[in-house]
């Protein structure tokens, strides 16, 4: 029978997690991280207590109570109907079963956050997807000191080394002078909700009128509920184009109303730019490797301010990651289901 199993091991030993059905709990306490709603089979399944990191499709489930931050909370409701929740405020600590749990910015889209567990003498900490520094519409986020660390391993290899922010701004603004030198009107793709503000702040910041997406219009309006204001933002179809910028998700489906606005051109905000092949696949004319995730510096300092003892990799390529970090003389290994777990 063939099985996904890539490493030499059969299945990573922690006394901290557990898997089931693909999804992590944490060990001897009642609360899972990012859990899907679907076992492995596919049947549905409901978490009595589930730390939703943030507001992202691939993050979210429907789980019978959730911990997550109140901005998450906020763009979860347009997303899914939600049960219950606990929204501690970031920095302070919660009671969970005699654990203490505190969030902390992730710094990744609005609201995200990461975990703190201490329990038993252990702080153990979550990152989700995360992003250090400060983005133009998310919170400020640092490493949190930790004793066992669970990072996402998204662009973990030495290749994914991204620009600073104002470079990144700086080809935006390129990008959107060609274009209308050209006669050309200017697109960014990014997805609807996180990429998208951040790229309608950067445009408003850089002077440009921006045209969206309903569906980005309708996370701004959140966005704006929640403390963060776009001063020139109009709904695309709402009147000429003029000299504006367009903002749309780079689903196929919403492309699609662009053809009625004329000549355009398109660049797609995504740290996976970096890998040329990949531009292929977004069909965008140009990719500039704006990333709402850490790149592998910012994963190497992570794992070196956090102070964390003993480090586990997830999401993306796990092993790989691990196996660089290792090589920099840090303890880790991938958080990965066991050769049965992923069998059944
Ligand atoms: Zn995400």
């Amino acid at each position: 029978m063939h099985t996904m199993v890539r490493s030499k091991k059969d299945f990573c030993m922690s006394i901290d997690f557990e898997f089931e059905d693909n999804s992590i709990k944490v060990s001897g306490l009642p609360l899972w991280l990012d859990s899907s709603s679907y076992r492995s089979d596919k049947s549905p399944v409901r978490r009595a207590l589930n730390f939703t990191s943030h507001a992202h499709a691939d993050h979210i489930g429907n789980h019978r109570c959730i911990i997550c931050s109140p901005q998450t909370l906020e763009l979860l409701k347009v997303r899914q109907k939600v049960e219950k929740s606990i929204t501690p405020s970031w920095g302070d600590p919660i009671d969970i079963a005699g654990a203490k749990v505190t969030l902390f910015p992730a710094g990744h889209v609005l609201g995200s956050a990461q975990i703190l567990i201490e329990k038993g003498g252990r702080r153990i900490c979550y990152t989700g997807d995360f992003r250090l520094g400060k983005g133009l519409t998310t919170e400020e986020c640092h490493p949190v000191e930790c004793d066992v660390l669970l990072m996402e391993s998204t662009y973990g290899h030495p290749r994914y080394q991204f620009p600073e922010r104002h470079e990144l701004l700086e080809s935006l603004e390129e990008f959107v002078e060609r274009c209308f030198d050209s006669s050309l009107i200017p697109v960014i793709l990014g997805y609807t909700l996180g990429k998208a503000q951040e790229a309608v702040k950067a445009l408003e910041n850089l002077g440009y009128g921006v045209l969206v997406h309903p569906s980005i219009m309708k996370i701004c309006k959140i966005y704006e509920k929640l403390g963060v204001s776009f001063s020139n933002v109009k709904i695309f179809g709402s009147g000429p184009i003029g000299r504006r910028v367009i903002v749309f998700p780079p689903q196929k489906s919403a492309r699609e109303k662009l053809g009625i606005v004329g000549e355009f051109r398109t660049a797609i905000l995504t740290g996976w730019s970096i890998d040329s092949w990949r531009k292929k696949i977004f069909g965008a004319d140009e990719a500039i490797p704006y990333s709402d995730h850490c790149d592998y510096s910012q994963l190497l300092e992570t794992a070196r301010l956090s102070k964390a003892k003993k480090i586990y990799t997830h999401h993306g390529d796990a092993e790989r990651l691990a196996l660089l970090l290792q090589s920099e003389g840090f303890d880790a290994e991938p958080l990965i289901p066991s050769k049965q777990q992923r069998l059944f």
